[in-house]
């Protein structure tokens, strides 16, 4: 978090670049450093994986009581593939319950879902008049998933603005994510700098924060790919909700090398340290370390079965539970709805004023 210490002479509510709305207690007194305030969110595109679990939501879950944070299921990015209606609606549903299960809770972090909080289409509106046609149609994601075909969704164009707007409204000083996502992150601190460039200071310019093992888990049958949930292989995924067996069968099939010799080497062996990285996050041994327990890719695969088996059978249990009575996640949802909404809609305000648009009754 950018520092802020020492004494402020402003009571009640103050919002300064890079600190976030602080309470202040007292006239010229001392008050506790602020919280740092986090942002991230994941898409109800289908069943959580392990690297969603590993690169992303471990370290939500983790981080959520020491700090002012707020996880969203953007379901409005989930439209920028064709997705059924009735799976959108279910799988929302799921994905907040995969959270929870994963770890989140919702009377600790505020946990809701994008679309109940309209202000996130609103600001992005605001954000797409910000950026550039040029600097979007670069973004990788929107060359992998669809550049070149005339029907692709525009909104696959422009959804890294909806994220930045995701992010901006909430004054998020970090943003938790996998690797996958450091251009975004990049471009929402670019429209976020241009913003208070052109129109004064208006947003908190945030910083990813990505964790250094896991942070792109890859897919078990092709490991030059990163483990996804919309385009990766169904026998290269660990779901969230797979059976001890799944996760077995999946790991001992995994993709690996002709050679023999167990070594942490991205690029030469992405198969076998895709394993040492899973097994890494999950014991929290370094990859180096782990490599030079084993002489043979068998033992490794059996111990990161163990270990997947081991972490992710809690959070099936869990998972299992909610579903058979989602009423209690459906009441937490709308509560985290209001808190997100009580602070989007500040933000917005502040955003619309700096460009100049005026409110209902002009004055
Ligand atoms: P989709 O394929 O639909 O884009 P996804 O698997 O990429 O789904 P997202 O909902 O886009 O998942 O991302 C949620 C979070 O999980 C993000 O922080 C993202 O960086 C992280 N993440 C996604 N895939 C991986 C992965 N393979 N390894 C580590 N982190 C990941
Ligand atoms: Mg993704």
């Amino acid at each position: 978090m950018r520092a802020l210490s020492g004494k402020c002479w402003l009571a009640g509510q103050c919002w300064l670049a890079g600190a976030g709305w602080l309470v202040l207690g007292e006239l010229n007194g001392d008050y506790p450093l602020p919280m740092t305030r986090v942002l991230s969110g994941v898409q109800p595109s289908g069943v959580l994986h392990v690297g969603n679990y590993l690169g992303a939501v471990k370290q939500w879950a983790a981080t959520q009581a020491e700090s002012d944070a707020f996880y969203c299921v953007v379901d409005l990015h989930a439209l920028t593939l064709d997705i059924a209606p009735d799976d959108l609606r279910s799988r929302t549903l799921e994905t907040a319950i995969g959270l929870i299960a994963a770890g989140l809770d919702p009377d600790v972090c505020t946990l809701f879902v994008q679309s109940h909080v309209p202000e996130h289409t609103e600001l992005a509106w605001l954000l797409e008049c910000t950026a550039s046609y040029g600097e979007l149609k670069r973004m990788t994601q929107f060359k992998d998933k669809g550049a070149g075909q005339e029907s692709v969704r525009a909104s696959l164009l422009t959804y890294p603005v909806l994220m930045a707007a995701d992010i901006l409204l909430y004054d998020a000083d970090e943003v938790p994510v996998g690797d996958d996502q450091r251009q975004h992150i990049e471009l929402t601190r670019d429209l976020a700098a241009r913003f208070n460039g052109r129109y004064g200071e208006t947003f908190v310019v945030p910083e990813a924060a990505i964790p250094k093992v896991a942070a792109r888990v890859m897919d078990l049958q092709n490991p030059e790919k990163k483990m996804s949930k919309s385009t990766g292989t169904p026998a290269g995924t660990i779901a969230i909700t797979d059976s001890a067996d799944e996760i077995v069968k999946k790991v001992r099939r995994s993709v690996t090398d002709a050679e023999t010799d167990v070594r942490y080497d991205v690029a030469s062996k992405p198969g076998v340290s895709n394993l040492l990285e899973m097994l890494s996050a999950a014991t929290g041994d370094d990859p180096y370390v782990l490599a030079s327990r084993y002489t043979s890719y068998g033992p490794l695969k059996n111990d990161v079965a163990d270990a997947l088996v081991a972490l992710l059978a809690p959070v099936r249990e869990r998972i299992n539970e909610l579903t058979a009575d989602p009423g209690e996640v459906t009441a937490a949802l709308e509560k985290g709805a209001d808190k997100a909404q009580a602070v989007a809609s500040v933000t917005l305000r502040r955003a619309r004023e700096a460009m100049g648009l005026t409110q209902r009754r002009i004055s």
